[in-house]
C-alpha cells in the first residue's frame, strides 16, 4: 500500500510541478491534460493491454493513449455520439502508419451507450477510466455504475476522476458547481467514502490522489481534480479473462430493470479502425519484401563496387578512361573465373546477373528479426522477388544497371 502512494507521488512530482497559483487559480498545463497525463503515466506504469475510456467526449484521452505502445484495443463510451463523431477521425491510421507497420495491432472502437447499462461488448479490459463522468450521472445511473464497471467489466485497474467541491471557492466564478450539467460535486470525504464502499463490495483496493495542487498553506482544500485509483485485488486468471475479451456483432441487448420489466437498449459501435501491424500477414510480408530488395541491393551493389575496383587495379591502364558501366560490362565478358566467387553465403556474378543467396540475407539483423526462421522467410518472400531456379538467391539482372552507377 505504501509503495503504491509512493509510486503516485513520484507520478505527481514529475508531472504537476508547474501548477501556478496567482489569486486567480490557474494550472500549467491545463487541468484537463494533466489528468490525461495522470492516466498515460498509469498506462506506461501497468501496460495494460486493452483500455476502455467510459464518458470519453471527444476522445481526446483516447487519442494520447493510441500512441502507448502496449495499448492493443482501445475503446470509447459515451451517451452523447455527436460529441464522439466532432473528432473521431483523429482515431484513424495515418498514412505514416502503413509505410512502417509496428509489431504490435491496435484496434480502436468507439460505442455510444450509457455506462448504466452491461452489454458484452464492454468485456474483457484490463484498465477502465471513467475522468470526470460521475457527476454527469443522473442518480440512477449513478446508482447502477459501480455494478456495471466493478462487477461486469470488473478490470483489474479502474480509474475514477471527480470535482473536489472543497476547492470551489478558490475557483473564480464558480457558485454551485463548475459545470451546468453537473449534477452534484462531491467533497474529499464524500468521494472517498463513496469509493471505498465500492472497494469493499467488489474485491478492489484505493488509493486516492489528484491533479491540481491547492496553495501553498491550504494543503487542507485537497486536490482541484479528486482521483482514485482502484486495483482489482484478485485479478482474473489469462483464461476466464480471455473469454470475455470484447465481442463483436452483440450490440442490442436484452436485459431486465429492477422491476423486472424488459428493456431492450443499443450499444451501438460508431467507429472502428484497425491499424496496419506486423501481426497481420499481409503487411508482415510487405516490409519482408521491401527490407529484402533493400539489403539485396545494397548487398549487390559493394559486390559491384568491389568487383570494378579489382577490375580497375588489374587493368591499370589508367590513360584509357571508360565509364564505370563500360568497366562493369568489361568484367562479366572476361573471364568469368576469376570475378566469380560462389561460396554457398557469399553473393556472387554469373553473365549477367548477380546472386544473393538468401542465407547471407536472412543473416541481416532486420531480416532476421521481422522473419525469425528461415523458412518463414522463403515462404513470404516466395511469390514476391524473383530467385534463382533452386529458390536459394535472390536475382538481379544487371544488364540495364544505370549507366551512371
Ligand atoms: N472524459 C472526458 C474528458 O475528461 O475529457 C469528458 C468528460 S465530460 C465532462 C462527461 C462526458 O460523460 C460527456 O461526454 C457525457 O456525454 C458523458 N456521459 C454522461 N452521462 C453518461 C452515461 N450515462 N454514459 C456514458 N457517458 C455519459
Amino acid at each position: 500500500k505504501q509503495q503504491t502512494n509512493l509510486i503516485y507521488q513520484s507520478i505527481m512530482d514529475k508531472n504537476f510541478q508547474e501548477e501556478q497559483f496567482t489569486g486567480i487559480t490557474k494550472f500549467t498545463p491545463p487541468l484537463c491534460k494533466q489528468r490525461y497525463q495522470f492516466i498515460k503515466d498509469l498506462v506506461e506504469k501497468y501496460k495494460p493491454k486493452k483500455v476502455a475510456d467510459l464518458g470519453c467526449a471527444d476522445c481526446t484521452l483516447l487519442w494520447m493513449l493510441k500512441f502507448c505502445s502496449c495499448i492493443e484495443v482501445l475503446a470509447g463510451l459515451d451517451i452523447c455520439a455527436s460529441v464522439m463523431k466532432e473528432k473521431m477521425h483523429r482515431l484513424s491510421p495515418l498514412p505514416v502508419d502503413y509505410l512502417q507497420p509496428p509489431e504490435r495491432s491496435l484496434t480502436v472502437i468507439l460505442l455510444h451507450g450509457s455506462v448504466a447499462h452491461k452489454d458484452p461488448c464492454m468485456l474483457g479490459f484490463d484498465l477502465v477510466t471513467c475522468i470526470e463522468l460521475i457527476e454527469h450521472l443522473e442518480e440512477s445511473e449513478l446508482k447502477k455504475f459501480p455494478e456495471v464497471v466493478f462487477g461486469f467489466m470488473a478490470p483489474s485497474l479502474v480509474v475514477i476522476s471527480t470535482p473536489n467541491s472543497e476547492f470551489n471557492p478558490l475557483l473564480p466564478g464558480v457558485t454551485l458547481f463548475r459545470h451546468p450539467d453537473h449534477k452534484f460535486e462531491w467533497n474529499q470525504v464524500q468521494f472517498q467514502s463513496w469509493s471505498l464502499e465500492i472497494a469493499r463490495q467488489y474485491g478492489y483496493s484505493v488509493e486516492f490522489t489528484g491533479v491540481g495542487h491547492p496553495p501553498t498553506g491550504m494543503e487542507n482544500v485537497g486536490f482541484c481534480t479528486q482521483i482514485g485509483v482502484f486495483v482489482k485485488k484478485y485479478p482474473q486468471t489469462s483464461e476466464s479473462a480471455q473469454s470475455e475479451t470484447p465481442t463483436e456483432g452483440v450490440y442490442k441487448t436484452v436485459t431486465y430493470d429492477n422491476d423486472k420489466h424488459f428493456v431492450f437498449f443499443y450499444v451501438v459501435k460508431v467507429f472502428r479502425a484497425v491499424y496496419p501491424s506486423l501481426k497481420d500477414e499481409k503487411y508482415l510480408q510487405n516490409a519482408v519484401v521491401s527490407e529484402v530488395i533493400f539489403t539485396a541491393q545494397i548487398i549487390k551493389r559493394r559486390l559491384l563496387d568491389r568487383l570494378m575496383s579489382e577490375h580497375e587495379e588489374y587493368n591499370d591502364d589508367t590513360t584509357e578512361r571508360k565509364s564505370k558501366f563500360q568497366l562493369l560490362m568489361n568484367c562479366f565478358s572476361e573471364d568469368l573465373g576469376k570475378l566469380v566467387v560462389e561460396k554457398s553465403m557469399e553473393p556472387f556474378v554469373k553473365g549477367k546477373v548477380v546472386y544473393i543467396p538468401l542465407r547471407t540475407i536472412f543473416s541481416f539483423p532486420k531480416v532476421n528479426q521481422l522473419c525469425s526462421t528461415f523458412e518463414k522467410l522463403c515462404k513470404l518472400i516466395a511469390t514476391k522477388v524473383t530467385l534463382s531456379s533452386d529458390g536459394s538467391a535472390v536475382m538481379f539482372n544487371i544488364e540495364h544497371e544505370n549507366k551512371e552507377n
